[in-house]
């Protein structure tokens, strides 16, 4: 919490903060400088603009929190029938650095039923603790008891940091953590990192529709929390030797309680390919004009052994469902092969999938932006250019 105030006797009427103020909250009267606080974020550019020490920023959250009693890297790591999820090997990869900056733990945290043999594959990952709480309402995934059996877990060990991925489970558990524990979480960063001085984990994350990077700070608040996209991060690498400790949890049965009832588990797309997994991704944009299009495209995808995706406007056009998007609200894909057909290459998309090894676009427009990251561009259309590609692809791999 914090408070602005313009000290008039000391504001000279320069407009520096009015140019300052990227949310234009700022505005001149009778040469005064005044903030319309309902465009204000409190950010403070104002305040460090000023020369003249007449914007006063408060913070008002009171006394510092005793933070001392926290310590330790957590890595929340999600597991599916079983399986621990790939982006749990990728948070511990980059846990890992982050405990050896800090001098502390890495911890692995699974929650489930039946896991037990799970703790090897954890221990063989770099964990030098697992936390484990085995019980059958953890078998799937319910937001009350995940919660709940998270929330005890913090609270009695206190770790420093808590890392999970920005998956569907982990954006619904993570939120309702950080809100029980008082914690700072920072969702969807893209980059993390610590500051040695202050034992800060700096979180970086696309902000302003992805326009600018913001590296963002907790201070305040243990622990700090934050979500990272999957295939951002490397996979930590498989160290058999490695023996965690491992701490066995139980709770008494009310913490396992749940206001839903789980009915069924329906797989949305049972058929292709996972999406973030893929090694070939076949794209598609407005420029395929609708359902056809994206046929096409299923079509090049199905001959390459690859995946469909698809940029925001075609999920709107409900051209196809949402869990196919790729980009800054979608999913961040990193492919050997990123085949964008019809899709312009705004910032939103190119930010869930710049990374892709080799990036093939069509598109119409010779001056699209997707053409300045591509490493091949074909300028056409594509609704000519897609079956062509798919006709030799079937020939060349002998494919019917
Ligand atoms: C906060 C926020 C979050 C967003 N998140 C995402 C996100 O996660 N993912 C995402 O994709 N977008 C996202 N967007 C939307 C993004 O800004 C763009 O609007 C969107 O990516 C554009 O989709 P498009 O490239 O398919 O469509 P358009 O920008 O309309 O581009 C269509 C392209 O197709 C080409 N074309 C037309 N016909 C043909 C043809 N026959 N053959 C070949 N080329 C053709 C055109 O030249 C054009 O380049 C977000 C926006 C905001 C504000």
């Amino acid at each position: 919490m914090a408070s602005i105030t313009i000290l008039l006797d000391q504001c000279t009427g320069c407009t520096l903060c009015l140019k300052a103020c990227p949310f234009g909250a700022v505005h001149m009267a009778n040469k005064k400088a005044v903030i319309d606080m309902a465009k204000c974020t409190l950010c403070g550019a104002c305040a460090g603009a000023c020369k003249f020490g007449a914007i006063e920023l408060k913070d008002l959250s009171g006394p510092k929190r005793d933070l001392s009693a926290y310590k330790d890297v957590w890595v929340f790591c999600e597991q599916k029938k079983g399986h621990i999820q790939s982006i749990s090997f990728e948070l511990l990869g980059e846990g890992k650095k982050l405990a050896s900056k800090l001098g502390v733990k890495l911890c692995a945290v699974i929650l489930g039923s039946g896991i037990e043999p799970k703790i090897a594959e954890l221990s063989e990952r770099g964990a030098d603790k697992v936390y484990l709480v085995d019980h059958p309402a953890l078998q799937f995934y319910q937001d009350d008891p995940y919660t709940e059996a998270l929330v005890k877990l913090v609270e009695e060990y206190k770790p420093e940091i808590v890392l999970c991925g920005a998956t569907t489970i982990g954006r619904s558990l993570i939120s309702r953590v950080a809100i029980r524990t008082g914690a700072g979480l920072t969702a969807d960063c893209t980059g993390l990192d610590i500051d040695g001085k202050e034992r800060l984990l700096l979180q970086t994350r696309p902000a302003f529709g992805g326009n600018i990077m913001a590296t963002i700070v907790t201070p305040r608040h243990r622990p700090q929390m934050a979500t990272v996209r999957h295939k951002v991060m490397q996979e930590a690498g498989i160290d058999k030797g490695n023996k965690a400790e491992v701490v066995r949890k139980t709770y008494p049965e009310e913490v396992f309680k749940s206001r839903t009832r789980l009915i069924e588990t329906v797989e949305e797309i049972s058929e292709t390919i996972n999406l973030s997994e893929a090694d070939i991704i076949v794209a598609g944009g407005r420029g395929l004009g609708g359902n056809e299009g994206f046929a096409m495209i299923g079509e090049l995808a199905k001959v390459l052994n690859g995946a469909v995706g698809a940029s925001r406007s075609a999920v709107d056009a409900g051209w196809i469902p949402y869990s196919h998007q790729v980009g800054q609200t979608g999913k961040t894909v990193v492919p050997k092969l990123y085949i964008a057909c019809g899709i312009s290459g705004q910032i939103q998309h190119l930010i869930g999938m710049q990374s892709s090894k080799v990036i093939v676009a069509i598109n119409k427009d010779p001056d699209a932006p997707i053409l300045k990251v591509a490493t091949y561009g074909i300028v056409g259309d594509a609704l000519e250019i897609v079956p062509a590609l798919t006709r030799e692809f079937r020939r060349l791999l002998g494919k019917k």
